[in-house]
C-alpha cells in the first residue's frame, strides 16, 4: 500500500525530533514536484489537499496520479484531507482511497467541535484513517476560509488536554501566532505555549500557515512538539511568479510541456527548502 496514513510517519517523526511537511497541491505538476523531490532526498511526505482543490482536480484524479506517482518513484505518501469540515464529504474521500483527513471544526464551539471531531474520527479509525484536529483559530485564509487575525483565538493548553481526550484524535493543530496566507510583518509565535500544549498533550502537534517563517522558528517548534509542517501559500506563489515570468518573456510559448518548466523548478526549490528546514530529509 502506497497510500498511507500520517500514523506513523508522525510517531516516527515525534521519536527523532523532526516534523513532516504537508505540501498543498493542485493538480498534476504541482503533484509530481512534491513526489519527485521528496523521492530525491528521501524524506517522509504529506500531500494535502483543501475541498476546493479536491473539487477542482477530482478525487479520483488525486488519488490515481499520486498513487502511480508512489510507486513510479518508490515513495510512500500520505493523501490529506486539509481544513475537510463535512462528515459526508471526508466519509466519501474515505472511500476513494484517502487516509489522512482534518476535520476542521474550529469555528464551532467546544462542545459541538468535540461532537463533530469525534464523529468523524469513530469513523476513520474503522478504515486505518488517521485524523487531525484543531482548537483555537489561526489568523489569514485559506480558500474561504477567512479568520480576522485581531480575533483569532490561541489554543488553550488545558482545553487541549481535554479535546484530545475527548475526541481520541491522532494529531492536533496548534494555533499560536500563525497565519494563513503571507504574513504582512515578522509573526510572533508564542513558543511558551506550546511548550504548555506539548506538556498537556501526547499526540503529535501540527503547525499551520508556515509560508514565510524563518527557519529557525520552524526549528523551534519542532523542538517544542511541532511533528507536522503545513506549507501551501509559498509553494503556489513560486510556481506561478516562475509562470507569468516565462511567458512574459516568451509571449508566444503555447505548449504546457515547455512553459511548465520553470514553474516546477521554482516551486521545487521551495518544496526542498522546507525539507531542509523540517529536519526530514532522510528520514524515509
Ligand atoms: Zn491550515
Amino acid at each position: 500500500m502506497t497510500i498511507i496514513s500520517t500514523k506513523a510517519m508522525l510517531s516516527k517523526a515525534q521519536r527523532e525530533g523532526y516534523a513532516v511537511p504537508a505540501f498543498n497541491i493542485h493538480n498534476l505538476e504541482t503533484l509530481q514536484v512534491v513526489v519527485e523531490t521528496a523521492a530525491e532526498l528521501r524524506s517522509p511526505l504529506i500531500v494535502a489537499g483543501t475541498p476546493g482543490t479536491f473539487s477542482y482536480a477530482g478525487i479520483g484524479n488525486i488519488v490515481a496520479i499520486a498513487g502511480d506517482l508512489s510507486k513510479t518513484w518508490n515513495q510512500p505518501l500520505a493523501i490529506h484531507l486539509d481544513h475537510h469540515e463535512d462528515f459526508d464529504d471526508i466519509a466519501q474521500k474515505v472511500q476513494a482511497g484517502v487516509r489522512s483527513a482534518m476535520i476542521d471544526g474550529s469555528h464551532l464551539p467546544f462542545a459541538d467541535n468535540v461532537a463533530l471531531v469525534k464523529k468523524v474520527t469513530d469513523y476513520c479509525h474503522r478504515y486505518d484513517v488517521s485524523v487531525e484536529a484543531e482548537l483555537g483559530r489561526l489568523g489569514g485564509q485559506e480558500d474561504d476560509l477567512v479568520v480576522d487575525s485581531k480575533d483569532a483565538l490561541y489554543t488553550h493548553p488545558q482545553q487541549a488536554r481535554e479535546f484530545v481526550a475527548l475526541t481520541g484524535i491522532d494529531s492536533l493543530a496548534v494555533a499560536i501566532g500563525t497565519a494563513h496566507g503571507l504574513y504582512t510583518a515578522t509573526p510572533k509565535l508564542d513558543f511558551e505555549r506550546l511548550a504548555e500544549i506539548r506538556h498537556q498533550v501526547e499526540v503529535p502537534l501540527v503547525l499551520h500557515g508556515a509560508s514565510g517563517l524563518s527557519a529557525a522558528d520552524i526549528r523551534r517548534a519542532i523542538d517544542l512538539g511541532i511533528c507536522k509542517v503545513n506549507v501551501a501559500t509559498e509553494l503556489k506563489i513560486a510556481f506561478s511568479d516562475a509562470l507569468k515570468s516565462y511567458l512574459a518573456d516568451h509571449p508566444e510559448a503555447s505548449d504546457p510541456r515547455h512553459y511548465m518548466i520553470p514553474a516546477k523548478a521554482a516551486m521545487k526549490e521551495v518544496v526542498r527548502k522546507v525539507i531542509h528546514d523540517c529536519g526530514c530529509e532522510g528520514k524515509l
